[in-house]
């Protein structure tokens, strides 16, 4: 918890800056509301955000005193209520293997994340299998299957430059063979070529519904804060290549757009279901609301 108030201070320092000198007036008027809408938007909370805490002030404190406490209050309400209903952690239905295909670009913490929820798994009692479908990167599949000695889990990689999809069928294979409560499989992130990313992610996804027509379970796409509106188009580019069911958000810790989170949540209403706050094993969380919304509105 103190990890994420600590991380996100530089994103309620940046609303902060960004609202200096718009409240302790005699009485609030039309301009300083539309001064407040725009200072919310280049927060990185979004027009829709901005526009709610605006009307919810219009309707309040028009003409009155506004104070900081007050308006922090009002963003940190508005915030949490929009937050509230994407907070939805992985949930495992009867499939065994559960599978959790991971995507996103390269950098975004893709492998580290998956890492994470391996051990998150782990301590819940589950056992896990990675499958290293980042074929493009050596690299990754190298940093996926150091994780995988490290966490004591099976792992199924292959050759740099190998089919994925082959390599995600064979890995189910193993994982039935051994009884494997969750899969987690990484994929190429390569949006460069975005033809390419969505033929092999539609392959991928045709292998693994033959073994189960209700796998992947999960898509999880796993999303860099510190990129801000960058990572909103990432959201809007992966939702049209892969059937993306819910999110990761990571380097929350020391981001100062961590804004954006709200701003997704609003334009895409998809779950969240952790975020990252560091960059060893156990920095991930659960996603919580209340927390996030006091811990952005400062
Ligand atoms: P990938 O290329 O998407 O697989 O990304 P990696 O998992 O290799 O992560 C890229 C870099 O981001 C690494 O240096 C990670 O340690 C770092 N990283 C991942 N998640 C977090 C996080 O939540 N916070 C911080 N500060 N760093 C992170």
């Amino acid at each position: 918890r103190d990890r994420l108030f600590g991380g996100l201070k530089r994103t309620s320092e940046k609303l902060g800056d960004n609202l200096t000198g718009l409240f302790g007036k005699a009485a609030l008027d039309a301009q300083t509301l539309d001064e407040i809408e725009e200072a919310l938007i280049v927060s990185d909370l979004g027009p829709a955000m901005a526009m709610r805490v605006r009307d919810r002030l219009a309707e309040g404190r028009f003409n009155k005193e506004l104070t900081e406490e007050y308006l922090r209050g009002v963003i940190a309400d508005e915030v949490e209520k929009v937050l509230t209903p994407v907070a939805k952690p992985l949930q495992f239905k009867a499939a065994r293997p559960h599978v959790i295909l991971v995507i996103g670009v390269n950098g975004s913490g893709k492998t580290t994340t998956i890492a994470k929820l391996a051990k998150r798994f782990q301590e819940q009692g589950r056992s896990v299998m990675l499958a290293a479908g980042d074929t493009f990167r050596a690299a990754a599949i190298g940093q996926l299957t150091i994780w995988a000695e490290r966490l004591g889990v099976p792992i199924v990689a292959g050759k740099e430059g190998g089919d994925a999809a082959g390599l995600a069928f064979e890995a189910v294979k193993q994982a039935t063979e051994k009884g494997i409560d969750i899969l987690i499989v990484d994929t190429a992130g390569r949006l460069q070529n975005r033809t390419e990313l969505m033929d092999e992610l539609a392959k991928i996804r045709r292998v693994l519904g033959r073994l189960d027509p209700a796998s992947p379970h999960d898509v999880v796409l796993v999303l860099d804060a510190t990129t801000g509106q960058n990572a909103l188009s990432q959201i809007e580019v992966f939702t049209q290549v892969a059937q993306v069911t819910g999110l990761v958000m990571t380097k929350l810790d020391g981001s100062a757009r961590g804004g954006m989170l709200v701003a997704a949540a609003e334009k895409f209403g998809l779950p969240i279901h952790a975020i990252g706050v560091g960059e060893k094993i156990d920095d991930l969380r659960p996603f919580d609301p209340a927390d996030m919304a006091r811990a952005i509105a400062g």
